[in-house]
């Protein structure tokens, strides 16, 4: 029986554009990731909202429709509601979903699986009396071995797991599936995530090869390398593929890739693909609007007739400009614009955040203060620091507040970012040192201008008022408004990453 928050792939909605992460099936990450089994996962990461549970269903449908992976079984899971932390049946039934989607569509020949899962369902009501405890490792023990026999009768072939939602689980529920997807990595699943975090690394690896084709010293941080066994030296892929190897001449068999994932960011889409979406959405709503996109287009709609195609052309690019490569930004003003006849009026209101993002922020910002009370305190007080500039907090600074401020003690920026889920990110703007930020500049301007009360709490705290002092005369800065915002702030990017086997740059 399927599991009450796990649920399988259902095809792909008629509201998602099809296009729109075409720009990711090209990236070098995923073509490597599809190409061959790899040593490591592939984690997608993007902030709320950034559209990973789209990307998912549209990873499976671009499997299943390459020549080279079409035949391969791949199972898509989808974790959509909270799961409790003391949910014992979670990882069985995820086990036992992904047992029963690798099944398909090719029959195994040499699956002798069969024996071991009827194994398992037997252990399901065998040991009635034994302790519950006892049952679920027996249980887990042989669900695991049917999944291994099935994964051998794999190996020659490929079979893809991608898994969606993996952060909504409780942060010890994570941890076992984590050491679940490392063991089936082991056995040659190929593995794709979402996440809304990512681990945390830093990007310090360069190509060590004299005759790569950059300048040493100019040479980019690699996500992915091979390191050599014996002298530990680096070569990167393109120098790999053009057939170098380690510069001490060691054999290439020694070469191998050190680290168990690879990240890569879904957000910022990249603005064509995003200037198509906006279209696509917008005539798919309206009708034909001059635009040019590939949507189905009704008749006119009210709103439609009322524009020509040159004001609508602007607000197309405004909504492109507000969201910064932010999918579920884009769309919640999409949505705004569906409900109005006329856009007259909408540019004075630019300077406000649509209701629809203030619900969507504040929705998980509930979220964030149902985490036991202190670190929904340590949460609030976080998010409240970042919106002290627009580059964000330091960490060093922002942790030594929090001390003071909380009850509970804070280890490290990277469990400040937990405790946030995903509405801060790690961010280098502006200075060299680790800085939290909002994770998008709507989320700026809504801290910032209190929409939300407990974070305006937060912020008094965090940020006592001054005592005022004459005004010095330097003429009054600008008020800050999303509008005028997207020239100040940039979705921050995320270069740090300790990875596993990741060695300084020396
Ligand atoms: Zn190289
Ligand atoms: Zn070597």
């Amino acid at each position: 029986m399927p599991h009450r928050v796990l649920r399988s792939f259902r095809g792909i909605t008629s509201d998602i554009f099809p296009g729109i992460f075409d720009w990711f099936f090209t990236e070098e990450e995923f073509t490597r990731w599809r190409k061959s089994r790899t040593t490591w996962s592939l984690h997608c990461i993007g902030g709320p909202g950034a559209g990973k549970t789209t990307l998912t269903s549209l990873v499976y449908r671009h499997l299943k429709q390459h020549p080279e992976t079409q035949q391969c079984p791949i199972a898509a899971i989808y974790i959509d509601r909270d799961v409790p932390y003391y949910d014992n049946y979670f990882i069985e039934d995820f086990l036992e979903i992904l047992y029963n989607q690798l099944a398909e569509p090719t029959a195994l020949e040499e699956d002798h699986s069969i024996d071991a899962y009827k194994k398992y369902s037997e252990t399901r009501y065998k040991l009635k009396n034994a302790p519950e405890g006892y049952r679920a490792v027996e249980r887990l023990s042989t669900l695991r071995e049917a999944l291994c026999i099935r994964l051998e009768a794999l190996r020659s072939a490929r079979a893809f797991l991608l898994l969606d939602g993996i952060d909504i689980c409780d942060q010890s529920l994570r941890l076992l599936l984590h050491e679940e997807l490392a063991k089936l990595l082991e056995m040659g699943l190929s593995i794709l995530i979402t996440s809304r975090l990512a681990v945390f690394e830093q990007l310090l690896t360069r190509c060590d090869h004299p005759e790569d084709p950059e300048p040493k010293d100019v040479r980019e941080p690699l996500s992915m390398y091979y390191t050599c066994r014996v002298c530990g030296k680096f070569l990167c892929i393109t120098c790999k593929d053009s057939k170098r190897s380690c510069l001490n001449g060691h054999d290439n068999s020694y070469l191998y890739e050190s680290y168990d994932h690879v990240n890569i960011q879904i957000v910022p889409i990249p603005e064509l693909p995003m200037r198509e979406f906006i279209a696509w959405n917008l005539e798919r709503e309206h009708g034909n609007l001059g635009l040019g996109s590939s949507a189905r287009k009704p008749p006119l709609s009210p709103l439609g007739k009322s524009l020509v195609s040159k004001t609508v052309q602007k607000h197309a690019d405004e909504v492109c400009i507000d969201a910064v490569g932010h999918i579920g930004m884009a769309k919640a003003r999409l949505d705004l614009i569906h409900t109005m006849d006329s856009l007259d009026g909408i540019e004075s209101r630019r300077d406000q955040l649509p209701t629809n993002i203030v619900t969507m922020f504040d929705f998980g910002l509930k979220r964030i203060e149902t985490q036991p009370a202190g670190q929904a305190d340590i949460a609030l007080k976080a998010i409240a620091a970042a919106a002290t500039g627009v580059g964000g907090v330091e960490i060093p600074a922002l942790r030594e507040k929090l001390q003071r401020l909380c009850a509970t003690e804070v280890r490290s920026g990277e469990e400040i970012l937990e405790m946030t889920r995903g509405f801060l990110l790690f961010s280098t703007r502006e200075t060299q040192s680790m800085r939290l930020a909002a994770f998008h500049q709507s989320f700026f301007y809504y801290i910032r201008e209190r929409y939300n009360q407990a974070i305006h709490r937060a912020s008094l705290q965090i940020n006592p008022p001054r005592p005022l002092f004459p005004p010095q005369i330097t003429g009054s800065p600008a008020d800050i408004t999303p509008n005028r915002l997207v020239r100040s702030i940039t979705q921050p990017v995320n270069p740090f990453m300790l990875r596993k086997g990741t060695r300084i740059w020396e």
